[in-house]
């Protein structure tokens, strides 16, 4: 296996749609329910991605963050993780203007990034159409996953991890 470089990854989106839930589920496949909102953690991971290791530094910000602290956090990652929650509009109407201030901090050049709507276990609750992120994902021209955190949920809990991987494939293109 080839060198083993180091991704920086942040995790940004509204408190309580699931980010450190994600993580967690990204690094130990299991799910836990209650985290402290306010706590803010980097994790180290490695994993194997298309044959390369990739050492990750994942920062799971706690969602609010002042201005200076959220630009601190953009200047910090080399690749940002959206997220918002499917069945909170809200969040989802967050993304954008996220987007907007990262586009400002990185430029003149474009932040890798993917778009996660989380919690697609509670089909019933949705408000934000799966068309909808799609949609978002092609204006920010990345890739998007519909995903769950939630471990009891089978099928979509693969997606967590293939959205972090597909992060550190677009970072290491650049
Ligand atoms: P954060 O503030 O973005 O870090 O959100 P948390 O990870 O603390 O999660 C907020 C709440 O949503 C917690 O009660 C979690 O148990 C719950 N949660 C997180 N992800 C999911 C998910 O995929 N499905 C469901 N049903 N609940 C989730
Ligand atoms: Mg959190």
């Amino acid at each position: 296996m080839a060198k083993s470089p180091e991704v920086k990854l942040a995790v940004f989106g509204r408190a309580g749609v699931g980010k450190s839930a994600l993580v967690v589920r990204f690094l130990t496949k299991r799910f836990i329910w209650e985290y402290d909102p306010t706590l803010e953690s980097t994790y180290r991971h490695q994993a194997s991605i298309d044959d390369e290791m990739v050492s990750m530094e994942i920062l799971d910000t706690a969602g609010q963050e002042d201005l200076p602290q959220k630009e601190g956090h953009m200047r910090w990652g080399d690749g940002f993780v959206l997220v918002y929650d499917i069945t909170d509009r809200g969040s989802f109407e967050e993304v954008a203007p996220l987007r907007g201030l990262l586009e400002e901090v990185k430029r003149p050049k474009h932040a890798p990034l993917v778009l996660v709507g989380n919690k697609a276990d509670l089909e019933h609750a949705r408000q934000v159409a799966t068309e909808e992120g799609e949609r978002l994902a092609a204006d920010m021209a990345c890739a998007f996953y519909e995903c769950s955190a939630c471990a009891d949920h089978v099928g979509t809990g693969g997606g967590v991890a293939e959205a972090f991987y597909e992060l550190c494939r677009e970072v290491r293109r650049r």
